[in-house]
């Protein structure tokens, strides 16, 4: 059987978002008032009727360099699209997009045959462990431990903290500048160990953004000691993955795992040589650096490695990969960002149901839908529509 693409299409809409940034990108009062924003939807198409979708697209990349490069090609030859869309990174074409296209192309295969995703790749399991991730700047340690204990309550094994990112709190002020706050840092992270006790295991990611963010190598070295000494189960992204000679110094001197890194280009390539390097002892990877297509490719690569492949936040695609792989390759799933008094169990608009219901457990289930599993509301599409037909 043979297919045509006929159509690459983004669809804007007008939505609403309560997650707050900063002009740094990065924020310090994480959850507040909604606001206006536009959003997008990719949908592809065949001459036959078959249709893939998937959240998020950029109308002007898509229009001049994915749809000229698929239209008249076969979906199903995700391999040798995905292989095409990766040359165009050069260009103006990001892995992001490249990930949302190749989301869609899934998508419409899984419908297609009405399966998920997950089974296409080859099903392993219907659940997955779930990890409660903090927003940062949630407050003093005892905010962030009174947090911890109710996810606990919640059914969550594990909790990820994102400590202070851009704020003094001391001062309890924002502080743009390029100061970090280790020792406040640890403080919070003890509070939670005391709090939640042997119960739940404790990650830490202190984010480190931008050129010259987040702690130096030294302030990196005594948080990890620190860590160790509270039984933390890994310390994310704790440098500029710019310089990955600092992350090979170190992992030499920590015995807590490094997981990174979350935030380099390069897909999986570039994955490959943070293992080779021995730059990272747990790998990061995320489908906005290519889609399913590329985080199967990185977890194959971790596995043959002996390396655990931990999956950067959520959404549809990770659920799939992780409904394809084995808990000891890519053991949790990120569920959040959360904090107090923020409902993140209610779908936000286009979905009608979100994508990561939780069992009493502190599980999450694989969705069963044919392709990503996701619920559109296109009554909500329509109605606020940018773009209209
Ligand atoms: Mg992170």
């Amino acid at each position: 059987m043979e297919m045509k693409i006929r159509d690459v299409e983004t669809i804007q809409f007008k939505t609403y978002s309560t997650v707050h940034y900063t002009r740094w990108g990065y924020q310090y009062d994480f959850f507040g008032p909604k606001y206006e924003v536009t959003s997008s939807l990719t949908r592809i198409v065949t001459e036959e009727g078959a249709e893939g979708l998937y959240l998020g697209g950029d109308k002007a990349v898509t229009d001049r360099w994915i749809k000229p490069l698929l239209v008249g090609e076969d979906p199903f030859d995700r391999e040798r699209l995905w292989q095409w869309m990766y040359s165009l990174t050069r260009w103006r074409v990001s892995e992001r997009i490249i990930g949302v296209i190749d989301m869609a192309l899934w998508d419409l295969a899984g419908k297609y045959f009405k399966v998920p995703i997950h089974k296409l790749l080859g099903g392993f399991r219907d659940r997955v462990k779930a990890y409660a991730s903090s927003g940062p700047n949630l407050g003093t340690p005892e905010v962030y431990a009174d947090h911890a204990e109710a996810c606990l309550k919640e059914g969550y094994k594990a909790y990820k903290i994102h400590p202070y990112i851009f704020y003094d709190p001391i001062k309890k002020r924002p502080c743009p500048d390029t100061i970090t706050f280790p020792r406040e840092d640890i403080e919070v992270c003890k509070a939670v160990r005391e709090r939640v006790g042997d119960e739940m295991i404790l990650m830490y990611d202190p984010w480190t953004v931008g050129a010259g963010g987040g702690y130096s190598l030294e302030e990196a070295l005594w948080v990890g000691r620190e860590l160790e000494k509270l039984n933390f189960y890994w310390f994310e992204q704790p440098l500029l993955e710019d310089r990955i000679e600092s992350y090979i110094t170190l992992c030499s001197g920590l015995k807590i795992p490094v997981l990174a890194p979350e935030m380099s280009g390069g897909s999986f390539f570039t994955r490959g040589e943070w293992i080779t390097r021995r730059a990272a002892d747990m790998i990061r990877m995320e489908c906005g650096f290519g889609g399913i297509t590329a985080v199967k490719k990185c977890v194959d690569l971790c596995e043959a490695y002996g390396v655990k492949c931990e999956l950067h936040g959520g959404g549809f695609g990770h659920l799939q990969v992780l409904g394809a792989t084995s808990p000891k390759l890519c053991e949790w799933f990120e569920r959040g960002l959360l904090g107090p008094g923020f409902d993140y169990e209610k779908p936000r608009p286009p979905l009608k149901k979100i994508c990561d219901p939780m069992d009493d457990e502190g599980n999450v289930l694989i969705p069963q839908k044919p392709g990503l599993g996701m619920e559109i509301d296109w009554d909500y599409i329509d109605e606020n529509r940018i773009n209209p037909p």
